[in-house]
């Protein structure tokens, strides 16, 4: 079988499925259908009896008769129930649709194997549009083993393509493969870690014959996946360490020691100083920095970063910082004014607001290398800004940045200028490894003295009413306070919608206040006057979506309230929540949620409330996202899919795999040798399919 052929001409799919698979789920190829594995699987080996089944269960099958039909409701609101009973216990099983379908298919006195999720309601089980087999028509025995499950979206299932559809699709592709298929992983790697062919490995992840071959087709698999993602990235990194050498900083000089002796108004934490040498040897290494700069909010990272470009400007070099907004270049510029001084480095600032003329002078300047330091946003990275000696780039919140922009900037540079990232979003450790490959990570696991740890409630918002009182005395006493609103792509409207009854509500709630109102959907012009006057402290309340996520800094807000915060990401929260707290005064932040929520929801409440240390709450995200999640990738923003391995999981086999493929690029960096042939022809492949990350990060 040709593994490359259009998945369109091939049985039960045809050009209408094959657009929806491509457009949804990126499968265009038969290899790209094998590859599409099962999220879950269902054990149908075992049928339970009707006094057993509790709500926790995910799915059961049942084998009993249905005793009557029950019509409820009129018109579109009409439902159809049906009595189930196995002798054991009875179960209601409920329809919304398809009505007709099921009186004219379904009948009494007829021996079934119902199968579903049960839930509890009103005091009775039922399972909502179940799926129903005849007795007589089950397969045999051992063909009722583990039943795979697919994603599918929404739009899938809308037409027809669900789980089950996927499952007929792909089993007469299985039984096709079965003579074999060319095998990706050289055979010595096989052996040394005792692996499951590919073969057997495609068959047994959609058709476990057994749980222990399913288990021993997923080692394989993920091993797989997580070995090509290192092999990619280290071999990118070790063709740019062989073209490209480091700028080297040797001196700590005049502007850094007069600064550090004389202008620092505080002591340096300990993990400030920790982290700045860390960086030090870097720079001085030969060797371009590549290094991310993790501190939770607050923690003084920008202070950090000034001090490294003071080391650049010390040896002759200039620097830049990257902010991904205008209002936030802004306070860096403010921050490192008042910092300096006139400590007599030449420094400015260059945002989409910059007077042409005063452009054209500030271009001359950073052209002949009397600018020593640019502050700025995405406007530093248009061509028409050229550097004399760009020795470091500091990046402030990297996620806002995407990956053209952050290449652009590296173009700016003769050799690649040493690059520091800074984040308040901690990134564990394994993600950091299959993202950055060799990125190194410094942290800043420290707060400055005298800091109050912002106490976090979850409220339903049907206490609305206290929550209304405890934000007046919070104003009355000279606070400022946020209400943030969910802005979701796919339900944009609904939301904007909310977010405006929302302002609406708290104008009438408390008329003698001035009200902010900020969203993305506004022009940057009127975004940033909204804010400023929230800055300036004109206003006392800013309602807005999540566009204040990132470094807002307005130390007198002491009130940070989510509404709808089940719809909101741990880290999301955490990064809002990072919006308070900055001043002396205490802070809270108050989750919002209706009364009814799913266990997950309310685990993800708890946590917060529970702590405020930014890395528990990020395992804790990367936990929470499990292999059904189609927005995986998005939120934790690895450019790449994982298809099988958990990163959350997977840690130890990640280090595994890592390991390994240095070694084989330690003999062979080049993938020449014959048994390695086969790597480098999957890595071809690879890199046609994704970004060059590796290059860039
Ligand atoms: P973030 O890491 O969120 O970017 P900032 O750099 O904005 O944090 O620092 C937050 C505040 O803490 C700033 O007002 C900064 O001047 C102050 N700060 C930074 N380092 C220290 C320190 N060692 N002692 C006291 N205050 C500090
Ligand atoms: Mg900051």
């Amino acid at each position: 079988m040709d593994l490359l052929s259009d998945i369109k001409f091939f049985p039960g799919v045809g050009p209408k499925r094959a657009d929806l698979l491509n457009k949804e789920l990126g499968i265009k190829s038969v290899e790209d259908l094998l590859r599409h594995y099962p999220y879950k699987y269902v054990d149908r080996s075992r049928f339970y009896y009707l006094h057993e089944i509790n709500e926790d269960m995910p799915f059961i099958q049942v084998k009993g008769q249905i005793v009557r039909f029950e019509k409820v409701g009129e018109g579109h609101a009409q439902r159809l129930t049906a009595i189930f009973t196995d002798g054991h216990g009875t179960i209601e099983l409920v329809w919304f649709k398809g009505v007709k379908f099921v009186l004219e298919k379904y009948h009494t006195k007829i021996d079934y194997v119902i199968f579903g999720k049960p839930t509890a309601f009103n005091g009775r089980f039922n399972i909502v549009h179940p799926e129903i087999e005849l007795v007589s028509q089950l397969p045999p025995p051992e063909m009722m083993g583990l039943q795979p499950f697919y994603n599918t979206s929404e739009k899938m299932k809308g037409s027809f393509l669900n789980s089950k559809t996927i499952q007929k699709i792909i089993f007469p592709l299985i039984q096709a493969i079965k003579t074999g298929i060319p095998e990706t992983l050289p055979a010595y790697v096989l052996k040394k870690y005792a692996l499951l062919n590919l073969t057997d490995s495609l068959v047994n992840i959609h058709f476990p014959k057994n749980a222990d071959l399913l288990n021993k087709a997923r080692q394989r698999l993920k091993f797989e996946e997580l070995f090509y993602i290192q092999l990619n990235i280290l071999q990118q990194t070790k063709w740019r360490d062989l073209h490209y050498k480091g700028y080297i900083f040797s001196e700590i000089g005049y502007f850094f020691n007069t600064f550090y002796k004389e202008y620092l108004p505080f002591e340096l934490t300990n993990a400030q100083k920790r982290v700045l040498r860390e960086i030090r040897i870097d720079v001085a290494s030969g060797r371009q920095m590549n290094r991310l700069l993790q501190g939770d909010v607050g923690s003084g990272k920008t202070l950090v970063a000034l001090m490294v470009m003071l080391m650049a400007v010390d040896n002759g070099f200039q620097a830049c910082i990257m902010a991904p907004t205008e209002i936030l270049a802004n306070q860096h510029y403010v921050s490192l004014t008042e910092f300096m001084g006139n400590l007599g480095v030449q420094f400015s600032l260059l945002t989409g607001s910059t007077r042409p003329k005063e452009r054209i002078v500030l271009h001359e300047k950073l052209r002949s290398g009397e600018m020593n330091i640019l502050i700025g946003t995405h406007a530093l990275i248009e061509d028409v800004v050229q550097f004399h000696n760009l020795g470091l780039v500091v990046i402030d919140e990297q996620h806002r940045f995407g990956v053209e922009q952050r290449s652009k900037l590296w173009k700016k540079s003769n050799e690649l200028p040493h690059i520091l990232v800074m984040t308040a979003t901690p990134i564990p450790r394994t993600l950091a490894m299959t993202v950055y490959g060799d990125l190194r990570i410094s942290v800043i696991d420290e707060l400055p003295p005298g800091r109050k740890p912002i106490q976090t409630y979850h409220y339903y918002d049907t206490k609305r009413q206290a929550l209304n009182i405890f934000i007046a005395k919070q104003v009355e006493a000279g606070r400022q306070v946020y209400i943030v609103y969910p802005l979701i792509e796919e339900s944009e409207k609904v939301d904007l919608q909310n977010l405006e009854t929302g302002y609406e509500y708290i104008c009438e709630t408390f008329p003698n206040y001035e009200v902010s109102k900020v969203h993305g959907k506004l022009k940057a012009k009127e975004k940033d006057f909204q804010m400023q006057k929230f800055v300036r402290g004109e206003t006392q309340i800013m309602v807005a979506t999540t566009v204040i996520e990132v470094g807002v800094n307005v130390p007198n807000a002491s009130v940070m309230v989510i509404e709808s915060a089940q719809r909101f990401g741990l880290s999301q929260l955490h990064q809002l929540r990072g919006r308070v707290g900055r001043g002396a005064e205490q802070s809270y932040c108050i989750l919002l949620t209706g009364v009814k929520l799913a266990a997950e929801t309310r685990k993800r409440m708890e946590i917060m409330v529970r702590t405020n240390d930014g890395f528990e709450i990020s395992e804790a995200d990367l936990k929470f996202r499990g292999p059904g999640d189609l927005e995986g990738t998005q939120q934790s923003g690895l450019p790449f899919d994982l298809k099988i391995a958990n990163l959350a999981q997977d840690g130890k086999m990640l280090e595994i795999a890592r390991n390994f493929a240095m070694e084989i690029l330690e003999t062979d960096p080049q993938l020449l040798e014959n048994e390695n042939r086969v790597l480098a022809n999957q890595l071809s492949k690879m890199k046609t399919n994704t970004l060059n990350w590796g290059s860039i990060s």
